[in-house]
């Protein structure tokens, strides 16, 4: 407890101070104001000496000083609780804080690529919906925009096969993708923007002309037999933020009883950062479609293959050749040159 008057902490003055208290209660039954806030441990033992009950009562002065230390009481507890729980209570808040927003941020790097959005006013085929919210379209952006060994540039880019990393928890997350690519033949014909549409809205309308011209101009090439060129990749997925944090600056928000972010603060805590997803590509190969024959046949053994060993390499897609023939091709070779 403070003294109400000086401010003083009153610690180990209890003894005199009580006994002040027992002392004035053998003259009177009553205790006055002065002792009956002695015996509360309202004033210190200085104070005690100093005033009269008849001071504490009815002086001005140190009516004034009550006021003033109760004014100064009162400002404390406002800071006290504007700083927030100390010590054990404190860390216990801040824990709980980080917890949330890693979460958040993990929650918002979710999403690999962010599938397109699409604006419900429009009509679009079943086999659209499915195709953008599916892997394939991602699969085709990143050949189109990573793959730099391969030029894509006036080609349909038609997904053969896709597969899903060995355990990986990430819908984005392929082993490998091979693709076919195919002249353009139809040109997509692109209406004038309408004065009633939003930009995204004919970005849109763009992609799904360009999706159906595209699936038209492949099927009707694979009837004609035509057969395009075939890619294998090798992406890698990447978290472009690994182990990078953000500064949360933080402040206790007393009405909710927690910790929050603002713009500015003195205190703050690290946070990881929300994943930014992007590719390596470890390996490109164009292959003809006769190899492509090969894979398709052993599909099952090729990703098995793949679910053993951690980096994939371009040449579990082809046949292994057995030490014995390399051995004996070694050989013949010997002999020709001999
Ligand atoms: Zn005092």
């Amino acid at each position: 407890m403070d003294c109400v008057i000086c401010g003083k902490q009153v610690v180990n003055e209890n003894n005199r101070l009580q006994k002040k208290v027992k002392d004035y209660l053998r003259t009177t039954s009553e205790l006055d104001v002065k002792h009956l806030w002695i015996k509360q441990w309202k004033i210190c033992y200085d104070c005690s000496e100093l005033y009269t009950n008849d001071n504490l009562v009815d002086n001005s002065e140190v009516l004034q000083k009550i006021e003033e230390q109760k004014q100064r009481k009162k400002q404390l507890g406002k800071a006290k609780r504007k700083q927030g729980p100390v010590g054990e209570a404190r860390a216990y808040y801040i824990e709980r804080y980080i917890d949330y927003a890693t979460c958040k941020a993990e929650e918002n790097g979710r999403y690999i690529a962010k599938p397109a959005r699409l604006i419900n006013s429009q009509q679009y085929d079943e086999a659209y919906i499915t195709y953008v919210k599916s892997s394939a379209s991602t699969a085709v952006l990143i050949v189109r925009d990573m793959a730099e060994d391969i030029d894509t540039k006036g080609k349909w880019i038609d997904v053969r096969h896709l597969e899903k990393r060995f355990l990986s928890h990430h819908e984005g997350d392929f082993s490998f993708i091979i693709v076919e690519l195919f002249s353009r033949k139809q040109k997509p014909t692109y209406p004038k923007k309408m004065a009633v549409e939003t930009d995204s809205e004919y970005k849109n309308r763009i992609a799904y002309i360009t999706w159906q011209t595209a699936t038209a101009d492949i099927h009707n090439q694979r009837t004609q037999g035509i057969k395009g060129d075939i890619y294998i990749v090798l992406p890698s997925l990447k978290n472009e933020h690994e182990n990078m944090y953000d500064k949360h600056y933080i402040t206790w928000d007393s009405r909710h009883h927690h910790f929050k972010r603002v713009r500015e603060s003195n205190q703050y805590v690290n946070i990881l950062k929300p994943p930014k997803w992007g590719y390596d590509i470890v390996a490109t190969k164009k292959i003809n479609h006769q190899q492509l024959r090969y894979i398709e046949k052993n599909l099952f053994q090729i990703i098995s293959k793949t679910h053993k060993k951690s980096g994939i390499t371009l040449s579990m897609f082809s046949p292994q050749k057995k030490k014995e023939t390399a051995s004996k091709l070694k050989k013949g070779l010997k002999k020709e040159s001999n």
